[in-house]
C-alpha cells in the first residue's frame, strides 16, 4: 500500500504487520486512561515543576483535538516536496537503525547527544524532508510506536538503555529568505549558522543564536534564548506536523512562549516542528554584536566540553543565577563518576570521562539538594530527561 500525500491530503495507512510489534497497552502507558488518544510523542518532561513563566503557555484550540467527538482537522497545507513513499520502504528504512537491516549496526543516541550519553534507539530513522518525517510519524502511529524527534541532542539527557521507540533525527534543512528581514527556515536547519546568517545579513533579533548548537525546531521548542534575546522574539509563524500527519501553519497569535518554555511542550497531538520563519530587523551592528556574544560565550563556557549547556534555569525567586549559586554552593569541579560540574560556568555539567546517564542525573540531584540547603532555593532543570520508556516516565 502506498502513503501517498496527494493534493494536500495526507492518505491514511494501513497497519501492516513488519517491522514492529503492535503495542496494545501503549495507550495505557502513555498516562492516559480517562481520554484515548494517540500516543504522544515525546516521552520527555522536566525531573520537577517548572517555575510558572510570565505567560503561561495554552493549549492550542486550533482543531488538535483527538477526540472522536471533534471534526477531523484538515490540512492547512500542501507539503512542498510531495512525494509517495511505499510502506515497505519506510519499514526497510526505519528497520536499518535496528541494527537488524542490512547489516547495519544499532544507532546509539550518545551519537546524538552533545553530553555524549545514551544507550540504542530500537528504531531510528534521518528525516530530510517534511515528507519523510510525516510519513515516519505516520507508520509509527499506525503501530503504536513512540517516537522522539531529536534536533542536536543538545538539550536532552538520554537513557543509558537508550529508547524504547523511533528516534527520528530533524534533517529539515532547507533555507528561504521570503523578503527584506524575513526567513523561512527548515527545522532541522542548525540555529548557530542561521544567527551568523542573518547577522551578515545586516538583520538583529537572532545574534544570541550564534552560539546554540541545536537545531531551528528545538529552539523554538525550548524558546532558546541569551543576551537578553529569546527565539519567540522574532518568530513569525510555525509549521507543525501533528500525530495524525496533517501540517498547520501557526501564527505567532497562535502561540505562547516563556521563559525556556513553548506552548510545543505542552502540545498533545504535536509531532513536529517543520519549520519556522522568523522575521527580523535591519541593523547595521547585528555583526558585531553577534560577534561579540559569541566572544563573550566562548570566555564564560566550556565550549570544547561535552556538555547541554545550562542545566539548570535561572531561578525565579533568587537574585542569583543558578551558576552563582552552584558556585557558592561550593561545587565548581565536583565530579560524579564520569560527570563532573565544570570549572568555567558552574551551570554546565561536563561529561568528561564517559559518564553515564546514571552519573549525571545522580550530580543533578546533589547540586539541587546542596543549594537548596544551603540557600533554601529550588533550582528547576533546563535539560530534557528523556526515558527508556513511557513507564518509567518521571512527573
Ligand atoms: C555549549 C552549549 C551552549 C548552549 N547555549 C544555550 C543558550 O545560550 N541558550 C539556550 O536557550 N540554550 C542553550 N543550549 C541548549 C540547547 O542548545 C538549546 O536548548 C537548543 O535550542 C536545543 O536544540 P536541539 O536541536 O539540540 O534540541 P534537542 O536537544 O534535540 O531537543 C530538545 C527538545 O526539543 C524537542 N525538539 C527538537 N526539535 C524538534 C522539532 N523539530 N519538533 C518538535 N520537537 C522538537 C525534542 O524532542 C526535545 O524535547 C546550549 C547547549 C550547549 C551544548
Amino acid at each position: 500500500m502506498l502513503l501517498a500525500i496527494t493534493q494536500g491530503n495526507l492518505l491514511p495507512l494501513s497497519p501492516s504487520p513488519l517491522p514492529f510489534p503492535r503495542q496494545a497497552s501503549s495507550f495505557r502507558a502513555w498516562g492516559c486512561s480517562a481520554r484515548r488518544r494517540s500516543p504522544a510523542p515525546f516521552p520527555i518532561c522536566a525531573a520537577s515543576e517548572y517555575p510558572t513563566p510570565s505567560a503561561p503557555p495554552r493549549r492550542l484550540t486550533r482543531g488538535f483535538s483527538s477526540s472522536s467527538s471533534s471534526p477531523p482537522p484538515q490540512p492547512d497545507h500542501i507539503l512542498p516536496d510531495e512525494e509517495e513513499m511505499e510502506e515497505a520502504d519506510i519499514g526497510m528504512w526505519i528497520g536499518e537503525g535496528n541494527g537488524e537491516g542490512r547489516g547495519q549496526k544499532k544507532k546509539h543516541l550518545s551519537e546524538l547527544s552533545s553530553w555524549g550519553i545514551g544507550g540504542p534507539c530500537r528504531y531510528f530513522l534521518e528525516a530530510s524532508s517534511p515528507s519523510q518525517l510525516i510519513s515516519a510519524v505516520r507508520y509509527c502511529r499506525a503501530r503504536s510506536v513512540p517516537f522522539l524527534i531529536v534536533g542536536k541532542g543538545s538539550n536532552c539527557l538520554f537513557d543509558d538503555r537508550g529508547f524504547d521507540g523511533c528516534v527520528i533525527l530533524n534533517r529539515l534543512n532547507s533555507t528561504e529568505r521570503t523578503g527584506p528581514g524575513a526567513y523561512r527556515v527548515g527545522s532541522g536547519y542548525p540555529f548557530n549558522r542561521l544567527g551568523v546568517e542573518c547577522s551578515r545579513d545586516g538583520y538583529s533579533g537572532l545574534e544570541f543564536a550564534g552560539g546554540v548548537p541545536g537545531t531551528v525546531g528545538g529552539a523554538a521548542f525550548m524558546n532558546a534564548g541569551a543576551n537578553g534575546q529569546e527565539t519567540s522574539d522574532c518568530i513569525e509563524s510555525v509549521q507543525i506536523s501533528t500525530t495524525q500527519g496533517w501540517v498547520r501553519v501557526l501564527d505567532r497569535d497562535d502561540l505562547t512562549f516563556g521563559y525556556r518554555r513553548s506552548c510545543f511542550q505542552e502540545m498533545e497531538d504535536l509531532a513536529a516542528i517543520l519549520a519556522v520563519t522568523f522575521r527580523l530587523t535591519p541593523s547595521v551592528s547585528a555583526l558585531e554584536q553577534q560577534r561579540r556574544f559569541l566572544e563573550r560565550r566562548r570566555k564564560s563556557q566550556p565550549l570544547g566540553e561535552k556538555s547541554a549547556g545550562s542545566v539548570f534555569r535561572n531561578p525565579h525567586d533568587s537574585e542569583m543565577s543558578a551558576g552563582q549559586l552552584i558556585e557558592k554552593a561550593g561545587l565548581k569541579g565536583f565530579k560524579l563518576g564520569g560527570a563532573k560540574v565544570s570549572e568555567v560556568h558552574a551551570n554546565f555539567f561536563i561529561n568528561f570521562d564517559g559518564s553515564t546517564s546514571r552519573d549525571m542525573r545522580g550530580l543533578i540531584s546533589l547540586v539541587k539538594e546542596k543549594v537548596h540547603q544551603k540557600f533554601g532555593v529550588e533550582l528547576h532543570e533546563e535539560v530534557r530527561y528523556v526515558s527508556y520508556n513511557v513507564i518509567e516516565r518521571v512527573r
